[in-house]
Order: C-alpha cells, then structure tokens, then sequence
C-alpha cells in the first residue's frame, strides 16, 4: 500500500472545511495526481506477476556532498517512489505524471511545450543514485543500479526524445519492464535492513497546517470523496451517496480524531471540541461516552 505524503492528505481536509487559495489548489492537483500515476505504477507492475521486490516511497537524506542545491536550507531529502529489486539487479523509478507536453533539449534543459523551463527530471534521477550508491558503498554491498524516470500520464508527448534508456513513457514502458521485471534468484533482508536503518520517517518538511480550528468548518465527509458530507442512516451509521460506503459512528469518530491530529499534532482534543468538528452530528456526551468504552482515543 502506498500513502500520500502529509500535505497532500492536509490540503484533502483543508480542502473540505476551508476555501482553498489558488495555489493550494493548484498543489492539490498536482499531489492528487502524482499519486494517482504512483498507484498506476504499481498496478501495472503488479499486474506482471513477477515475484520482484518492490517497495515504495523510501526518504532519506541527502548527504550535503551529493546535493546540488547550494541554497538548500535545513536537512535536504531524497524521496525515491520505487525501489525494485529484479532479475537480482537493482532498478530506482522516479514517476512523473504531467498532463503538459514536454520538449526535451540535448544540453538538459526541459520546458513544457509553449511554456516555461521547467527542472531537469533527471536530477532527481542522479540523487537516486547517489544515495542509494553512497549507502551501498557505506555497507559493503554491491549491485547493478539502474535509475529510471517514468513519464506515465497516457496523453503526454514528450518532443525531442531521444531513445534514452533511463526515461519511460507510456509507448515503451511495457516492452521495458517486461525485460527488466524478471525473477530474483535470491532474498534480500540484509538489503532492505540497510535501507530501512536510513529511512527517514519524519520527513523535515512536514509541518502542522497554517490553519488555526476556528477557521475550519464542521461536519462529517466522506474521506474517499472530493466533497460528500456523510448522510446518517440512523443512530449508529452513516452513509456516502457518492460512494455508497457506510460507516459506524465509531469509524466516523476516529476519522475526525485523525484528521484533527494531521492537521495540528500539538492541538488539545476534548468532546466538546469534536462536536464542535462534527458540525454537531455527534453530541459531546456520545463522544465522551465512546472514550469511556475505550472505542475511541484522543
Ligand atoms: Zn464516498
């Protein structure tokens, strides 16, 4: 299972009890669909049917040698969306999914077609590598690496592309990974140990939201819809028109509890405080009633 990133499921919630600004929105889209191309990755690969390791959205962080940004403030990260180990190689897809078109120029410098430059994607592609290889070096470990970039968006051309090993689109990403996606002939825990003792959970970029509990509306939404409010079936269960999945009062609960903790970790939750995010669909007294019983935390 992949998971969005902690601003993308803010802006989600924020999205449904606050009037976006237009740059929010325009982030919105972009995470929204990012992720969508990152869960159009994995099907296809899973489709495949190669027993292949695959894991996903590893961060970690950039060592400062590696990092071309000079101006970087703070720790900077990598976060790379595909790791697979296959065929006993090691291969790194970076998943791009731009609607815009592209035009790829030979001395490196990429812009959308008509439009402004846009940053190499394939310096994301050589921190990839970079970390990875610096990692290995650091364990002893050795490998074939491959760093790939997947331009997967189904209507997007890219003028100018040269047959460029590293670069996917969707008119030879098949034929690539049906090639590279083989069996491995053996596990790789020591492998997996080592990136999981660098992973870095906690991501130095996220932050609460610049959001303070006043200005957030009540009321209870579906979490899988853009903007459904739930409709109460009766006492104990609500409903999605949209999606037409139901959900216990419990279930509802823990979803306001859980979206007030992604918004503000530090904010101090109280029954009163949930009612008042329910938009008064649960009472004070439930809610307290359902802590009492251990159903709910917070
Ligand atoms: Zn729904």
């Amino acid at each position: 299972m992949r998971k969005k990133s902690l601003k993308h499921v803010q802006l989600e919630i924020l999205n449904r009890r606050t009037v976006l600004s237009a740059r929010d929105r325009k982030d919105l889209l972009r995470y929204q669909l990012g992720y969508t191309g990152e869960l159009q990755f994995d099907g296809i690969v899973e489709a495949l049917g190669v027993p292949i390791v695959h894991l996903k959205d590893y961060r970690f962080r950039l060592d400062a040698a590696a990092d071309d940004r000079k101006t970087a403030a703070g720790p900077s990260e990598v976060q790379i969306d595909n790791i697979i180990i296959a065929g006993d190689q090691l291969y790194t897809f970076e998943i791009k999914n731009y609607q815009y078109d592209i035009e790829y120029t030979a001395d490196r410098s990429w812009r959308f077609v008509g439009g402004k430059e846009i940053v190499n994607p394939l310096n994301q592609v050589d921190n990839h590598r970079n970390v990875l290889a610096e990692m290995m070096r650091e364990f002893n470990m050795h490998f074939n690496m491959t760093n790939n970039i997947v331009f997967i968006h189904p209507e997007q051309t890219i003028y100018s592309l040269p047959n460029h090993q590293n670069i996917y689109v969707r008119t030879n990403m098949m034929k690539r990974l049906k090639y590279v996606l083989q069996p491995n002939q053996y596990d790789y825990p020591r492998f997996i140990e080592m990136l999981d003792s660098r992973r870095v959970v906690k991501s130095a970029y996220d932050a609460d939201a610049n959001v303070t509990f006043e200005e957030l509306a009540g009321g209870v939404f579906c979490p899988d819809c853009e903007h459904v409010p739930l409709q109460r079936v009766h006492r104990g269960k609500f409903m999605c028109k949209s999606c037409s999945h139901d959900y216990t009062t419990v279930e509802v609960l823990k979803q306001l509890v859980e979206e007030l903790r992604t918004l503000n970790s530090s904010w101090q939750l109280s029954s009163s405080k949930l009612a008042e995010y329910s938009g008064h669909t649960c009472s004070s007294a439930t809610i307290r009633r359902y802590r009492q019983k251990n159903l709910i935390d917070y």
